[in-house]
C-alpha cells in the first residue's frame, strides 16, 4: 500500500470528550471519527486493525469447529416476543417500526434469530452439537456511550450459540470455546484474564469473562496472585459476606490535610492552564480580579452542568466559563457531599468523586480541595489514578480486598478489565421458549441445550492501546497492526536512488505476504515519522540517500530507543 493513495488524517488535538487514551489515540491516528453519540465510522486505518482481528476470530472460531452464517441487523418483534426479551429488555434495546407501523428491533445479540435457525435445521440428535457464529453490527443504547468505540452504540460483535442434546455435551462445547477464546486473546498478544461470572441461576460456573487488564477498566476483577482464582464483580460480591462500608471517603487515598491555596496553585499542581474543564472535581480558589489578582475569599469551585449530573467541572475561575456550566448551589454541594452548611472537617463523601481530565494529567496526587466553608480547604489530598475507580470497584475493594480466596490459597487482590469476550452456558433458556427441540433416538423431541459465545471485535482494538501506547502514540502488537512495516524513504522526490530503493523494498515485502505501508507522500521526516509512531506502526524502515551511499538501511521496532543499521541486501530478511 502507498500512503499517497491510502488515507493518513492524522490530528494534533484530541476530541475534548476523549477521556481514556486509546479514545485520544484512535481519533488523532485516524482510526475513527464521530458521527454521533456511540456512533463512529472505521477509517480506512482503523479497519484495517478491525479486519485483523476478525480474520483471527474466524480463524479460531472455524478451528473449533463453528460454522459461520450472517443474521439479520435488523429483526421482527415477534421472535423477541416469543422469548420475552421484547418486554424484560429495558430502553438499551433498540426499537423501530417500518412504514406499516409493525415492530423490529436493531439487534444487540441474536439468540432469537439463531434459536429459529436451529429449531428448523437441526431436527435430530444426529446433527448435534452444532455452533453457528457471525461478525456482525450490533446496537446496543448505551446509557452512557463513551470511550470511544469501547462502550458505543454501535459496534461489531462475533457472536457464537452453540446447540447441544444434553447438559454434559453443551457443557462439553462451552469447555470448546472457552479453550479458543484463550487462543484468540493468546494470538492478540495481550495481558488478559478469564475470570470466572456470574451466569445467574442457569449455569451454575458456567459463564467467563476475558479481561484485558488495564487501569481504565470499568470492570473490576477479584483475584488471588497465588492461585488461579478469579471472578468478576458480581461473582466475587455473590461469594463473600458484604462488610459493612467504611467512612465512605472511598476515593481518598490520603488524609488530607487543612490549608490554603489559590486556583493558580491549583492549576500547577493538575499541570494544566487555568480554565481548563475536568469532570467532577471539587476545588477550592481565590476570586481573582480581571487583572489575575486575589481580591476576594475562597469559594467552591464546584460549577456542574445545568442537568445537575455532576459531570463537568472546571479549574479556574469565572474568565472563561463553558456555556452551561455555573457554580453549584451550596446546597447542591451539600446534597452530593453529605456534608452540612459550614462543615469543617474531612470531606465525607457519599459517593467516591470521579476525577476525569479531558487531557494526560500525569500526577493525581497532592490536590487541593475545597470544604464548604470560607477559608477552608484540603491540600495533599490524593485521588488515585488518573481515571479513577467507577464506584462498583470501589464498593469492591471495601468488600472483599485483602480477605483470604474461596480456594484457601491465598489472599484477594484487585485490579481493573476490560470485557472483551464472554462464553456463557444457557441451557434451554432460548431453546423452550421457542421450542427449539430435536428427536432423539427414541424418536422422542427434546429442548436443545445452548451456550453463547462473543467477542467485542470493536472493542478489542481499543484494549489492546490501553495496554500499549506511549507518549508519542500507538504501539501495536504485530497481530493486529494496521501495516507491520512502514517504508519512510527521506528525500523521495530529489533522489532518484531512494525512490527505487523504496519501492523496491515495498514490492519485495508485499511479495513475501508482508503488510507494508511506503510512505511516498513526501513528508518531511519529522512529520512522517510522528505520524507513524502516533498511528503504531511496529516496523519502520528508513532510506535515506546518505544510508544507501554505505549501503545501509535504518531499521527501528517502535519500542526501540534507536535505529540498527541493516545492510539494504539483507533488510528484506530481517523485517520479514
Ligand atoms: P459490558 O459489561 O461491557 O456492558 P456486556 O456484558 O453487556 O458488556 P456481552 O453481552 O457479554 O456484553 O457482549 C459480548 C461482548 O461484546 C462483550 O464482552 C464486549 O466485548 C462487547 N460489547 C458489549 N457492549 C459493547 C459496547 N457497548 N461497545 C463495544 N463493545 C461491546
Ligand atoms: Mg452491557
Ligand atoms: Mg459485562
Ligand atoms: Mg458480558
Amino acid at each position: 500500500m502507498k500512503a499517497s493513495q491510502f488515507l493518513i488524517s492524522t490530528l494534533k488535538e484530541a476530541p475534548a470528550d476523549a477521556e481514556v487514551v486509546s479514545h485520544r489515540l484512535m481519533t488523532r491516528a485516524g482510526m475513527i471519527k464521530k458521527l454521533g453519540a456511540g456512533i463512529y465510522t472505521y477509517m480506512p486505518m482503523g479497519l484495517r486493525v478491525i479486519r485483523k482481528v476478525e480474520a483471527i476470530v474466524r480463524e479460531e472460531m472455524n478451528r473449533a469447529g463453528a460454522v459461520e452464517l450472517l443474521m439479520p441487523v435488523v429483526q421482527p418483534a415477534e421472535y423477541w416476543q416469543e422469548t420475552g426479551r421484547w418486554e424484560k429488555m429495558g430502553p438499551e434495546l433498540m426499537r423501530v417500526k417500518d412504514r406499516h407501523e409493525r415492530d423490529y428491533i436493531i439487534q444487540p445479540t441474536s439468540e432469537e434469530v439463531v434459536t429459529d435457525v436451529a429449531r428448523q435445521e437441526l431436527r435430530s440428535y444426529k446433527q448435534l452439537p452444532r455452533n453457528f457464529y457471525h461478525v456482525q453490527t450490533k446496537f446496543r443504547d448505551e446509557r452512557r456511550p463513551r470511550f470511544g468505540v469501547m462502550r458505543s452504540r454501535e459496534f461489531i460483535m462475533k457472536d457464537a450459540y452453540s446447540f447441544d442434546r444434553d447438559a454434559a455435551s453443551a457443557k462439553a462445547s462451552y469447555q470448546v470455546m472457552a479453550q479458543a477464546y484463550r487462543r484468540i486473546f493468546d494470538r492478540f498478544g495481550l495481558t488478559y484474564r478469564a475470570v470466572a461470572a456470574d451466569s445467574g441461576a442457569i449455569g451454575g460456573d458456567l459463564s467467563e469473562e476475558f479481561q484485558v487488564i488495564a487501569a481504565t477498566g470499568e470492570d473490576a476483577i477479584v483475584y488471588c496472585p497465588e492461585s488461579d482464582y478469579a471472578a468478576n464483580m458480581e461473582k466475587a460480591e455473590a461469594l463473600a459476606p458484604r462488610k459493612p462500608r467504611g467512612s465512605a471517603t472511598a476515593a481518598l487515598t490520603k488524609t488530607p490535610t487543612p490549608g490554603k491555596s489559590t486556583c493558580r496553585e491549583v492549576a500547577e499542581l493538575l499541570k494544566v492552564p487555568l480554565d481548563t474543564t475536568v469532570k467532577s472535581l471539587v476545588l477550592a480558589t481565590d476570586e481573582l480580579s480581571a487583572k489575575g489578582e486575589v481580591v476576594g475569599t475562597q469559594v467552591w469551585l464546584l460549577l456542574v452542568r445545568g442537568d445537575h449530573d455532576m459531570n463537568e467541572i472546571k479549574v479556574g475561575k469565572v474568565p472563561g466559563l463553558d456555556n452551561g456550566f455555573r457554580f453549584a448551589t451550596n446546597a447542591e454541594i451539600v446534597e452530593h457531599f453529605g456534608t452540612k452548611p459550614g462543615y469543617l472537617g474531612p470531606i465525607d463523601l457519599k459517593k467516591p468523586v470521579r476525577v476525569v481530565a479531558d487531557r494526560e494529567v500525569a500526577v493525581m496526587s497532592d490536590w487541593i480541595c475545597g470544604a464548604n466553608e470560607e477559608d477552608f480547604h484540603f491540600t495533599g489530598v490524593n485521588w488515585g489514578r488518573d481515571l479513577p475507580e467507577p464506584e462498583a470497584v470501589a464498593d469492591l475493594r471495601n468488600i472483599v480486598e485483602g480477605d483470604l480466596s474461596p480456594d484457601g490459597k491465598g489472599v484477594l487482590a484487585i485490579e481493573r478489565g476490560i470485557e472483551v469476550g464472554h462464553v456463557f452456558y444457557l441451557g434451554t433458556k432460548y431453546s423452550q421458549p421457542m421450542n427449539a427441540v430435536y428427536l432423539d433416538e427414541s424418536g422422542k423431541p427434546q429442548p436443545m441445550e445452548m451456550g453463547c459465545y462473543g467477542i467485542g471485535i470493536t472493542r478489542l482494538p481499543a484494549a489492546a492501546i490501553e495496554q500499549n501506547h506511549d507518549e508519542r502514540g500507538i504501539i501495536w502488537p504485530d497481530a493486529i497492526a494496521p501495516f507491520t512495516v512502514v517504508v519512510c524513504p527521506i528525500g523521495m522526490d530529489r533522489s532518484a536512488e531512494v525512490r527505487a530503493a523504496a519501492e523496491r523494498l515495498h514490492d519485495e515485502l508485499l511479495e513475501a505476504g508482508v503488510d507494508v505501508m511506503l510512505d511516498d507522500r513526501g513528508e518531511r521526516p519529522g512529520a512522517m515519522f510522528a505520524d507513524w509512531e502516533l498511528i503504531g506502526v511496529p516496523h519502520r524502515v528508513v532510506i535515506s540517500d546518505r544510508g544507501l551511499k554505505e549501503g545501509q538501511l535504518e531499521y527501528q521496532h517502535r519500542r526501540d530507543a534507536a535505529a540498527t543499521k541493516v545492510p539494504a541486501g539483507e533488510m528484506l530478511a530481517f523485517v520479514k
